[in-house]
């Protein structure tokens, strides 16, 4: 039988971030100059990450997503990746990455077993580019995106945070961009998650906005019904070619919430704006039977309540939602050490 949270959600689905370092300095999620990073001898090895996978798929776990951070930049990551794909309990296994080192992976992480890529692209010009992840490295990404195709994935994703005056005018672009590539493109809301700690209201390009665009551009835009509780909600232009938007900043999608997150050091979060977690590292260490492990994850399950984004909505005067001072003294609540 599924655990089920306070309100009836199960857990689905799990974002492990396998490192905390990430080779950009996306603005909106690690704009500062410098970082605290999670302490290496933390880190859960690829033993304990296979370990709290079981446990979790006890729990009717079937999905997992690597992410980081920048997921390419843990060493050997296809080792996990075939440990992983081995789970005849897994049903879906999924990598999100910046792209810039997938031109050289690609092939491995194939051949480990994973099923599923996204690629995190915000814009297609290179001057752009740079001035937004603080790197030139637009030429790899899109080499990285090319090798997903010649290694013969499909299914891939490409994920582009929208800020208004950065990249809303490459809307357009990016979708005949994906098309070219045969890959959906997401288009994420601007959050105020943990490391975006310049985010204002206005600088959200919301999903209304966004239809009104492609509407003008393409003519029509019908929504796709679709029973699921993947984050992204799926559009149609009237040439067929499908898209998604990430609404979690307008239209927040708490009530269908399976995911849960466990940073590379072993802290289990409920909720991309969860102030604590549950620590599973200290007691996986210390030699907790698989008994309590599990006793454990279900209780903190079983007690969720969160609902994180649909709260934020609330909030009056929306800035960032946590000070610099405060996300300086615990990297637990930056979103380069959660995931995204
Ligand atoms: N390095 C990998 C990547 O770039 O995809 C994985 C980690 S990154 C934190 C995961 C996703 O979170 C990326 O698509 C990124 O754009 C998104 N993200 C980070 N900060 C965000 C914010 N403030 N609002 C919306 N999405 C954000």
């Amino acid at each position: 039988m599924p655990v089920l949270d306070t309100l009836g959600r199960p857990l689905g689905n799990l974002r492990i971030s396998v490192t905390d370092r990430c080779n950009l300095r996306c603005h909106y999620c690690m704009p500062e100059d410098e970082y605290v990073w999670l302490p290496r001898a933390d880190m859960l090895t690829f033993e304990e990450i296979g370990q709290l996978g079981d446990l979790f798929a006890e729990t009717g776990l079937d999905r997992i997503r690597l992410t980081g951070g920048e997921p390419l930049l843990r060493r050997n990551l296809p080792e996990l990746i075939r440990m992983l794909a081995g789970r005849s309990w897994l049903r879906d296994l999924s990598l999100t990455t910046n792209g810039v080192l997938l031109a050289d992976h690609a092939a491995d992480l194939k051949r480990a077993g994973l099923h599923r890529i996204t690629v995190s692209l915000d814009t297609l010009r290179g001057d752009r580019f740079r001035k937004l992840a603080r790197i030139d490295a637009l030429p790899d990404v899109l080499a990285g995106i090319e090798a997903v195709r010649t290694v013969g994935w499909t299914g891939l994703k490409i994920d582009t945070v929208l800020t208004r005056g950065d990249n809303d005018d490459e809307i357009v672009d990016l979708l005949e961009y994906g098309r070219g590539v045969n890959a959906e493109v997401r288009f994420i809301e601007y959050m105020d998650v943990g490391g975006a700690t310049n985010w204002r209201p206005d600088a959200v390009v919301s999903r209304r906005e966004i239809l009104e665009r492609l509407t003008a551009h393409y003519g029509p835009v019908t929504g796709i019904d679709e029973n699921s509780s993947a984050p992204a909600a799926r559009f149609r232009l009237p040439d067929g070619l499908t898209f998604g938007i990430i609404s979690s900043t307008t239209q927040p999608f708490c009530r269908t919430c399976d995911r849960a997150r466990l940073t590379a050091d072993g802290v289990l979060l409920l909720c991309l704006y969860a102030q604590h977690g549950t620590d599973l590292r200290r007691p996986l260490r210390a030699g907790a039977s698989r008994e309590t492990m599990l006793n454990l994850i279900e209780a903190v399950w079983k007690g969720r309540a969160d609902r994180g984004a649909e709260e934020r909505i609330g909030v009056r005067q929306r800035g960032a939602y946590i000070p610099v001072s405060v996300l300086k003294k615990d990297a637990h609540l930056e979103m380069h050490t959660r995931g995204g």
